[in-house]
This record gives structure tokens, sequence and C-alpha cells, in this order.
């Protein structure tokens, strides 16, 4: 059941409220002047490999765990993989 959720996104939102690629390039962005709280990049890579595997993942964008957008939080280093044993980020 989780799985065709996964795959056809969530069942309470309709394509209005899909986020774009430009919303997602955005966020990243606003990251700039903090480089601080960023991972580096072979964390973030690992961090969305593992996010990529995850049955917990909807529509390749949202992970239906904490609701966060992956490409964003995987490249802050305070977020986490929410799912319970530390999650499946093992890299900080
Ligand atoms: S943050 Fe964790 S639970 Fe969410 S999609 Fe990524 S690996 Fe899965």
């Amino acid at each position: 059941m989780l799985r065709e959720e996964a795959v056809r996104g969530c069942r309470g939102c309709g394509d209005q409220y899909r986020v774009t690629e430009r919303q997602i390039e955005r966020a990243l962005a606003a990251f700039g002047s903090e480089p601080e709280r960023l991972v580096p990049d072979d964390v973030y890579e690992s961090r969305l490999a593992a996010c990529r595997a995850c049955e917990k993942l909807a529509d390749g964008v949202t992970c239906m765990a904490c609701g966060c957008i992956v490409r964003v939080a995987a490249k802050l280093r305070e977020k986490s993989c929410p799912l319970p044993g530390g999650g499946r980020w093992t890299q900080v």
C-alpha cells in the first residue's frame, strides 16, 4: 500500500501542490550564504542515494516519513533521516 502511494504521490495533495524544480533550486540557493550549515557534496550524494532506494520517498521528491523535500533536507547538516534506529543516512 505504502509503495503504491509513493508511486502515485501523496493522496492528500493534488498536482497544484507539486514542488517544482525551480522551487527546489531556489531553496538550495538560499543556503549559499550559510555554508557552515551544509554537508559536503559526498555526504549529500550518499544521503540522496539512500532516499532514492527508500520506500518512503514519494514522487522522487518528498519523504513520506517527515514531509521534507529530500533534496533540500539532505543538504543540511542539522537534518537527519527520521526512520527509527538512526535512519538511513549513516553519515553526518
Ligand atoms: S529521509 Fe529517510 S525515510 Fe525519508 S526518504 Fe530519505 S531515507 Fe527514506
